[in-house]
This record gives structure tokens, sequence and C-alpha cells, in this order.
């Protein structure tokens, strides 16, 4: 008789312990869920305010766009254009590129905002938003 009882408990022990396991395993993946979550919300916490610091990084400072030849493979006529143009903004420099194929990274540069007054304000190239720095 003992030994039908045993045999009749394993089954449910065994079922209970699976029971639990998953149910373990659920308030695990829960937390892990939440964990992730947690992360996920840190970092755009943490990505916002990097991009208030990078103005700040950067006091006296004006941002403008210029294509990079460097490190990147580009033909003749784009390093001769790239090389002397500058952008006012990300937009300018897109619909300004040297020719229709073209498709260098545009990357940001920081420039002074006395180099920024003389070269987009004196110039008058504020209105177009592009600057030839070999007219300048
Ligand atoms: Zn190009």
């Amino acid at each position: 008789m003992s030994t039908v009882e045993n045999e009749s408990d394993k089954p449910a022990a065994t079922a209970s312990q699976t029971r639990r396991h998953f149910l373990q395993r659920l308030t695990i993946g829960s937390v892990a869920v939440s964990a992730t979550s947690l992360v996920a919300t840190a970092a755009i916490t943490a990505a916002t305010p990097s991009v208030a610091n990078a103005s700040l990084r950067h006091p006296d400072s004006v941002k403008v766009f210029r294509f990079r030849t460097r490190n990147n493979v580009s033909c003749r006529a784009c390093k001769l254009h790239h090389r002397y143009t500058m952008f006012r903004s990300r937009k300018v420099a897109k619909s300004n590129r040297a020719h229709p194929g073209c498709d260098c990274a545009l990357e940001p540069q920081w420039i002074k905002r006395s180099t920024f007054r003389r070269l987009f304000k004196a110039t008058g190239a504020i209105e177009t938003g592009v600057v030839d720095l070999r007219k300048v």
C-alpha cells in the first residue's frame, strides 16, 4: 500500500514542482522585463540631457554641416566640392550635394560664433545657407 501511495504522490509532487517552477520562471521573467524597461527608460532619460549637454560643451559656438571625404570613398568632384563648402543646416547640405549620385556622409562641425558671423552673415550667405570657402 505504501508503495502505491508513494507512486501516486510522485506525479502530484512533480506537477506541483513544475507549476512552482513555472510560476517562478514567470516572476523572474516579469522582473527581467521590468528591469529591461527600467534600463530603457533610464537610457532615454540619460540620452535627453546629453543632447542638451551638446550645446553646453560648445558654449560660444554654432553648429554647421560639412560633407566628409576622409575615411570615405568619394570621387574627385566630391573631394573638391566638400573641401570648400559649409552648410547652415542638414537640409541645405542635402540639397546642395556635389552631384546627383553623391552619398558622402554629413558631419556636424562646431565653429566659433565670430567665425560664423564672418562666414555666413558678413557674406550674406545666411540667406542661402551655403558658404563657398574659396570666395570668402
Ligand atoms: Zn559626395
